[in-house]
């Protein structure tokens, strides 16, 4: 392949990447711009002026519509891509992408059936372009925009502003610095009358990315030709006239094809007493031949720039990746590993809520140092032990026959009850915790950064991590009670044989008699005293229930969560097919899809970059 095709081709295979993103110039995409950096060819004229006739005869094959009145009514961008010879020509539509045509009368079809689609069966015009490839070892590659023609009135059917439409679309697309005009007048009508020329010249002052083509030489008047206007008298540009000549109305109708039409092109020149002397400059093939070259040049020149766009886009591209989030693999291994990972920095970052670092942890010593002390203060033994209280209880206890030294029983019962109350504060210290860990869970899985992306992750983590920790509190809360329990099944016996024994005070009263002494057991005193003996002991178990409940919770819940959170989800997840994980990875569609377009444009530049980087040097 010569240093021209694989430039041109290069440009083409770009153009044709970035037509398949949808960045294709013009619209509000703000990936067009490399689209509009590389250069294309736009075909302008009159209406009937034979615009899509020599569209064709470049590319070698019957497929426009053509014909009289308004036929192309949106722009088709045609990419002629070249191919090995030997292979089979196919027509490709962006619109179609799985669809090969081999049959060009067919895709001349689907041209007609898309531009209705958009337009309906009208003469309107829409400015949505048709995308069509075509790959034939028979074209040269380029891109070239055909494009509806200018016309000077409305007819019927059509809205009173179409000139202007119509005028207004090509213009937006032949105003590009970077589009090369052909600028189609019949060789039939005077030049200073050319829709084209007119365009053209507003445009492109200068005239350096303009051709003009004429075409219909062979409709003019017997005895004028078009001299004047082919050597650049009449109108000058800084690029050669092509003198064409197309297939008549009659010809298409009598199914002349392209070879012959070509071979009748070349003739009609060869044998010309007008044109003889130019005819190696004339004619649809050398017209293919001139832009083509063209293009070379004028892609050698943009070279530096497209490169440095190229450069400037990877790097965008690059750091809007970065934030979007790297992809996710395809197969299970690599996404449970993706998992696995992005657990992992959730689970680092409870962590140092707990250990510090982060904040949060510390209200869990908040709640042994203040919450509980103040709950077990406030538990109601001045009630539970009130002299009333206690005599009832001790009344209850000793049942008919009223205890005779010291009521065991109603000891027992007074401490039993008393000690009940501790359960409260000590689920209420496990609850507590519960909710501190929870939300520290809430917290770190928003503070997860790698995990925004994924919000099925997120809640399945949420919902595991919950689970857990309702495990957690559980175990938790049956260890607790489990202290309250024991602490009332066996009384510290020590703290009851240290007690003045009241029986030897009371029943030896110096010189009272024994009968006084059963009788001043039931005094206000000696309840009291039975009451303030109880309360010592609750308090001493209050102190010993302070220290013991804050080791069973972080024993139970806070070490707990620290070591195997995820545990149990670790193991599910282990088990899911590859179907379950990739769900779990789902992400936010819309994230989805902009990072695979930017992942696709990442991969496009890059190549392009690389394309460009061996062809450039080639000479
Ligand atoms: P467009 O509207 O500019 O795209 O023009 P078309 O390519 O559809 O051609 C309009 C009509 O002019 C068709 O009937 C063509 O056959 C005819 N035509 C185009 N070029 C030539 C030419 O060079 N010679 C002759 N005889 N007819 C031509
Ligand atoms: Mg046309």
């Amino acid at each position: 392949m010569t240093t021209m095709e694989s430039l041109i081709g290069l440009v083409n295979r770009i153009q044709r990447a970035c037509t398949a993103l949808g960045d294709y110039g013009g619209g509000d995409n703000t990936f067009s711009s490399l689209w509009e950096a590389l250069p294309s060819v736009a075909v302008v004229g009159g209406q009937s002026s034979g615009k899509s006739s020599v569209l064709e005869s470049i590319v070698g094959r019957d497929f426009l519509p053509r014909g009289s009145g308004i036929v192309t009514r949106r722009p088709l961008v045609l990419q002629l891509h070249k191919t090995e010879s030997g292979q089979q020509e196919y027509a490709e539509f962006l619109h179609l992408p799985k669809r090969r045509f081999t049959d060009f009368a067919l895709v001349r079809k689907e041209i007609q059936d898309e531009t209705d689609r958009i337009t309906g069966r009208t003469k309107q015009i829409s400015n949505v372009p048709i995308h069509l490839s075509i790959y034939s070892p028979n074209v040269v590659n380029l891109t070239l925009i055909d494009l509806p023609g200018l016309t000077k009135v409305a007819v019927e059917g059509q809205p009173e502003t179409i000139v202007e439409d119509i005028e207004n679309m090509v213009r937006s697309y032949v105003e590009k610095p970077n589009c090369i005009i052909l600028a189609i007048s019949p060789a039939n009508q005077d030049i200073a009358t050319s829709d084209a020329i007119k365009l053209a010249r507003e445009v492109d002052p200068s005239g350096e990315r303009t051709f003009g083509v004429l075409t219909k030489l062979d409709l003019m008047d017997k005895g004028t030709n078009a001299l004047d206007v082919i050597e650049g008298r009449s109108y000058r540009l800084q690029q050669p006239w092509v003198g064409i000549v197309n297939r008549s109305q009659a010809d298409i109708n009598k199914n002349v094809d392209m070879v012959l039409a070509r071979r009748k092109e070349r003739e009609y020149f060869a044998t010309s007493p007008d044109y003889g002397h130019l005819a190696s400059k004339m004619g649809s093939e050398y017209l293919a031949k001139l832009l083509s070259k063209h293009l070379e040049s004028v892609i050698r020149a943009r070279i530096p720039s497209i490169t440095s766009l190229i450069n400037k886009s990877i790097d965008e591209l690059e750091s809007e990746m970065d934030h979007l989030g790297r992809p996710i693999a395809v197969d299970a291994g690599a996404q449970l590993y993706t998992i696995l990972e992005l657990c992992r920095a959730f689970d680092r970052i409870f962590k140092e809520h707990l250990d510090g670092g982060r904040p949060g942890g510390d209200r869990i010593y908040g709640v042994f140092d203040n919450q509980l002390p103040a709950a077990l203060r406030k538990l109601p033994f001045d009630r539970h032990l009130s002299l009333q209280n206690v005599r009832k209880i001790v009344s209850e206890a000793d049942g008919y026959q009223p205890h005779l030294i010291a009521p065991e029983q109603g000891y027992r019962r007074l401490i039993e009850g008393s000690l009940n109350y501790f359960r409260g504060p000590a689920e209420a210290s496990v609850d507590a915790v519960h909710f501190v860990l929870k939300e520290l869970v809430r917290k770190s899985i928003g503070e997860t950064q790698e995990l925004k992306r994924f919000p099925t992750l997120q809640a399945e983590i949420a919902a595991a991590t919950g689970e857990s920790l309702e495990r957690f509190r559980d175990d938790s809360k049956k260890t607790v009670i489990r202290l309250v329990e024991m602490e009332a099944s066996y009384l510290t016996v020590e703290f009851f044989r240290k007690l003045p024994q009241e029986v030897e005070k009371g029943g030896n009263p110096p010189g009272g008699n024994p009968a006084a002494s059963t009788v001043d057991r039931y005094t206000e005193g000696h309840f009291r005293r039975i009451a303030s003996n109880v309360s010592s002991y609750v308090n001493m178990v209050s102190d010993t229930l302070r220290n013991t409940i804050p080791k069973a919770v972080v024993h139970c819940q806070v070490r707990e969560a620290k070591q195997s959170l995820l545990n149990h989800f670790y193991t599910q997840i282990g088990k899911k097919e590859g179907k379950q994980l990739s769900q779990m990875l789902d992400e936010d569609p819309a994230l989805m899809e902009r990072r695979q377009q930017c992942a696709k444009r990442l991969e496009l530049y890059k190549a392009a970059r690389d394309e460009i980087d061996s062809v450039s040097w080639v000479r």
